[in-house]
């Protein structure tokens, strides 16, 4: 975020006659806000975000999917504050130190806001990531990945939500898109939408800080007083999509608005040509044999996913 000059007022307490400093510069909208304009400003975006994009409305019960992170807390605080239905669902992955303190983060939180938490535990329900990373050989996070979303989607179904809202702010849809568009990859960037709608046995998902910086998330979690998980998990080091977030973000340095306009410029231009091309050229979705979810195969990815892990035992 950009540094403020000494003595600069907020640009909306100047516009109403009054004098408050600014502490937070917002180079890209062209915007110096004092703390009380900050949150108001972050959590209008928001509301615009999930108005622009139809994502839900306050007659709809919704699923935050919450990590312990600031981005995660942030979206649930202001969802509340909004007024809209939300509680919140966090996956132990049982990842070691990781996993028992964004736990704890996450319920202390929903203890404050009082809203209910579900906790689902990986351990029970397959194994740890890292013990399912060493029995299938396959990287931490795509089978961490692969997990999140199977158990969101089924348990978001047996609790009665009919959404599911997750943290991704514009620095992750902007370093995925980036990523995705280096390989030209078609298949997921055609799902790189701000709103995937329910069908075949899908929750409806939406990302309503989609619009919303790391650095604002951050900010908004820090002027409310929420105690996020403040260390990476220890399998995000060297994930490609954090080297493009640094790419990204020096370009922003130099210009700012780079990465909002690298984001909306793809969701205006570029993805309404892609939903035609999948249109026709739709997936046939069926049921897993063995435990009925949606999936592209017979049998999904999670029961595979649990049968290398029981023959890796
Ligand atoms: Fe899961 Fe990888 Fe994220 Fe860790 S860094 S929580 S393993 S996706
Ligand atoms: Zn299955």
């Amino acid at each position: 975020m950009a540094k403020l000059k000494k003595g600069t007022r907020c640009t909306i307490c100047k516009a109403k006659g009054k004098k408050e400093k600014a502490i937070v510069f917002l180079p890209h909208h062209r915007l110096a806000l004092c703390k009380k304009h900050f949150i108001e400003w972050f959590e209008k975006r928001v509301e615009k975000t999930i108005k622009e994009f139809k994502m839900f409305s306050r007659k709809d019960k919704i699923l935050v999917a919450v990590s312990g992170g600031k981005d995660s807390l942030a979206l649930w605080n202001t969802l509340n504050k909004l007024g809209y239905e939300a509680d919140g669902f966090y996956i132990d992955l049982g990842i070691p130190e990781y996993s028992e303190d964004s736990k704890k983060l996450a319920i202390t939180f929903s203890e404050r806001i009082k809203r209910p938490l579900h906790i689902v535990s990986l351990k029970e329900e397959i194994a740890p990531i890292p013990v399912i990373e060493k029995s299938t050989n396959r990287p931490a996070c795509s089978a961490c990945g692969t997990v999140k979303r199977y158990y969101m989607n089924k348990y978001a179904k047996e609790l009665g939500y009919s959404i599911i809202a997750t943290g991704h702010n514009l620095d992750d849809e902007a370093a995925v898109l980036f990523g995705n568009t280096l390989s030209w990859d078609i298949k997921y960037l055609k799902r790189q939408y701000p709103v995937l709608e329910e069908e075949n046995g899908f929750v409806r998902k939406v990302k309503p800080l989609c619009k919303i910086t790391e650095k604002e998330a951050a900010l908004y979690a820090f002027f409310n007083n929420i105690e996020y998980i403040e260390y990476e998990c220890p399998f995000s080091e060297g994930a490609s999509s954090i080297e493009y977030k640094e790419l990204l973000s020096q370009l922003e340095e130099k210009h700012p608005g780079t990465k909002l306009q690298f984001y909306t410029n793809f969701l205006k231009k570029m993805y309404p040509i892609l939903k035609e091309h999948e249109k026709k050229q739709s997936e046939e979705v069926s049921s897993c044999k063995i435990c009925g979810e949606p999936t592209f195969w017979d049998i999904c990815s999670i029961c595979r996913l649990k049968e290398k892990v029981a023959a890796g035992n």
